[in-house]
């Protein structure tokens, strides 16, 4: 079996999450490789979105294929009566933009070629641990060693350990674009979340509630998908389907032709944070870093892939440290104990959300949208610090009304649990 030599960091995987972090580490002269079961170029299954202001701060608006300004949601009127104002637009005042996905993964493979970064094709499959290197066996039978290893391999990932907190909750979405009759939305629109629901009838209504993710896409295309914002076990594919036919059919709206189709999207929401003992480190979705509220990751990437990065870089210097002093100084610079505390926090809002019926839930966002932007907008991009994220969620409580307010402080499930996390988060 062939052992290639080692070098300072292999980072496992070909997703965002990989290649933001290879990145980063070649960025600070670390010699980096990169073990992927896929090409790193193929392109990747899901679009990204960001909010225009996220992006434009990390210098990248170049990196964005649309950009919508005129941005809005629908929570109709927050109650069981119909009301003239059902269709009534909350409107963000914030741009909303698509990457250009290739651009993207360029962006990231660009400067990892730059730095000469080495790239591996084949599934990791076995590893070992001593006191000097991490080494990663592949299914082509290869030995690859590293000072660090970094396992970037999503959702499941290969190697990288989580406690076991109890069930998932997953988002789950059926989308679809195409050309319609007459368009869905006005014109340059972007709705960031749809939940009217006076397609559906009472007793759905008492069903897991359901909303519209939308865009214009131009020349007459428009993305439309039916989403759960989470839940567990998770929504099905066919009842989001069912959920989006109702929709249209009930709006006079028919598909003219249907471009594409995205099945089968799950998206783990409250993945718990890894255990920060172990030997390695994680990035991305196998690292719990997707938003528990949003869904959303690719932002958060692009910011802590540089702090991440400088502390490896620091780590290293030491010439003696070994894999685990090395993971240990990287989990310290990712999940701070800050960081820790505002997960548990989200992911206690989450619960709460999960367990709202569909007139809370709507009048609980309609609150949230009137809370002031920067407070909204740091909480959807997890860029407020803790005591303004306690902030946000005290003004919120403090201004929705008693059926919110109710939901909010009557516990249950594993809500204390989450709660305590807060006060007193893992070590
Ligand atoms: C449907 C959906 C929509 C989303 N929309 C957004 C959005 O709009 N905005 C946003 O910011 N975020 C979004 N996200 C969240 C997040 O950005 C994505 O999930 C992102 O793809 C996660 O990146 P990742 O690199 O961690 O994992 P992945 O993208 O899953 O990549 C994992 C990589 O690991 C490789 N791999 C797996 N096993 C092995 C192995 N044994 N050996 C070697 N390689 C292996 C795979 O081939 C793949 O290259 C969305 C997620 C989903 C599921």
């Amino acid at each position: 079996m062939a052992t290639k030599a080692s070098v300072d960091a292999l980072v496992l995987g070909a997703g965002p999450g990989a290649l933001a972090i290879a990145s980063a580490l070649s960025k600070e002269k670390l010699r980096v490789e990169v073990l992927a079961a896929n090409d790193p170029k193929d392109p990747w299954p899901y679009t990204y979105g960001i909010w225009g202001e996220e992006v434009d701060e990390l210098g990248l608006g170049h990196l964005l294929e649309h950009r919508w300004v005129n941005t809005v949601s629908f929570f109709g009127a927050g109650s069981l009566e119909p009301s003239d104002d059902e269709n009534r637009a909350t409107r963000h005042a914030h741009d909303y933009g698509l990457f250009d996905k290739r651009k993207l993964q360029q962006h990231w493979i660009k400067q990892c070629d730059s730095a000469s970064v080495k790239w591996h094709r084949g599934k990791a499959t076995e590893l070992e641990i001593d006191n000097f290197f991490s080494t990663v066996t592949t299914s082509n039978g290869i030995k690859l060693k590293a000072r660090l290893l970094i396992d970037a391999t999503g959702y499941e990932p290969v190697f990288l350990k989580a406690p076991n907190h109890g069930p998932i909750a997953i988002q789950t979405c059926y989308g679809i674009v195409g050309r319609f009759n007459r368009p869905p939305l006005d014109e340059g629109q972007f709705v960031l979340m749809d939940y009217r629901c006076d397609h559906l009838t009472k007793e759905e209504r008492e069903e897991p509630p359901t909303f519209l993710y939308a865009m214009d896409m131009g020349n007459g295309r428009f993305f439309l998908e039916e989403t759960s914002l989470g839940l567990s076990p998770p929504l099905t594919l066919e009842k989001l389907q069912s959920r989006l036919d109702q929709r249209l059919a009930h709006r006079g709206l028919e598909i003219t032709s249907l471009e594409h189709e995205e099945l089968g999207l799950f998206l783990p929401m409250n993945l718990p944070v890894p255990d920060l003992k172990q030997p390695i480190l994680g990035f991305g979705g196998s690292a719990a870093m997707v938003h528990p509220a949003s869904g959303y990751m690719v932002g958060g990437l692009l910011r802590r892939a540089p702090v991440l990065a400088k502390a490896i870089a620091r780590a290293m210097l030491d010439k003696s440290a070994t894999p685990a002093d090395l993971a240990s100084k990287g989990w310290a610079a990712l999940w701070p104990k800050e960081l820790r505390r505002k997960q548990a926090l989200y992911q206690f809002g989450l619960e709460k959300l999960m367990r709202f019926e569909e007139t809370q839930l709507r009048s609980f966002f309609i609150g949230f949208f009137e809370l002031p932007k920067e407070q909204w907008y740091g909480f959807l991009t997890n860029t407020l610090s803790l005591n303004e994220l306690v902030k946000a969620m005290w003004t919120m409580f403090v201004n929705a009304p008693w059926s919110v307010r109710w939901g909010l402080m009557e516990m249950q499930g594993r809500e204390l649990q989450l709660l305590w996390k807060f006060l007193k988060p893992q070590k």
